[in-house]
């Protein structure tokens, strides 16, 4: 079932672990909100949890939280990660080119050597096949030498592609941030790994401690996030994928 409200499932009620879900109310009876699915099907013996907080200011609390998270970051890390890439195909350049190089002298001094062989007419036919032999291995070391000089230059390029293509998908990504609620929905899950609960693997949640005090009452939340999914080929947000009610 394709949830209406962004948060339900995906909050949880810190007291029984129970789901926050939305609550439409009709008119005049107050602003849509979630509350503690627990509480309010089973009653206060299960769940004494029973803070109804505005759905809205629920959900621009945590998207709010998330754009804080995500826009410095994501782009902080995914450029981190690009560029330890490139560092890593870098350092093996110079070795690699020097051991080439080494080669090429190697032929040179063996294609030399055949040149005078051919000019003073020392050796025939024989000779010659070994200087054509020569003078293909160097046709071939050369391409290698050209090679290597490319990829040196395609990194750099990598990198600033990768940068900007990261920047454009961070932009994007808060851009679209509680438009559309099947896609925020996605993106929340995808920010939620999955935990690990007495041996189980559950997705993460946003676990949200009801409070009633000085402050009023609400809910103060917390959740564990990595963007390391978000960064992944799998992002699809644009895709509509639906999220789950409970
Ligand atoms: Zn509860």
């Amino acid at each position: 079932m394709r949830s209406a409200y962004l948060l339900s499932g995906l909050a949880q009620c810190a007291w029984c672990d129970g789901s926050l879900v939305g609550l439409k109310r009709g008119k005049g009876h107050g602003k849509n909100c979630y509350l503690c699915v627990r509480h309010n099907h089973r009653g206060p013996e299960i769940c004494a949890n029973d803070i109804r907080i505005n759905e809205g200011i629920l959900n621009d609390a945590v998207l709010e939280a998330v754009r804080h998270v995500i826009e410095p970051r994501m782009l902080q890390d995914a450029v981190a990660q690009a560029l330890e890439t490139l560092r890593a195909r870098r350092t093996l350049l110079p070795d690699q080119r020097r051991a080439i190089e080494r080669d090429l002298a190697v032929c040179d001094g063996r294609i030399q050597h055949l040149v005078e062989a051919v000019a003073t007419g020392k050796g025939g036919e024989a000779v010659f096949v070994e200087l054509q032999k020569e003078q293909a291995h160097r046709a071939a070391l050369t391409a290698q030498l050209d090679q290597a000089d490319q990829l040196a230059r395609v990194s750099s390029l990598d990198l600033t592609r990768i940068e900007r293509q990261l920047t454009d998908r961070a932009e994007n990504l808060l851009r679209l941030l509680g438009q559309h609620i099947p896609q925020t929905r996605q993106v929340l899950r995808k920010l939620m790994p999955d935990q690990l609960v007495q041996g189980k693997r559950v997705p993460g949640r946003i676990v949200c401690t009801p409070f009633d005090d000085a402050r009023g009452q609400g809910y103060t939340f917390l959740a564990r996030g990595s963007y390391s999914r978000l960064l992944g080929s799998g992002i699809a947000i644009n895709d509509g994928g639906g999220g789950q009610g409970s």
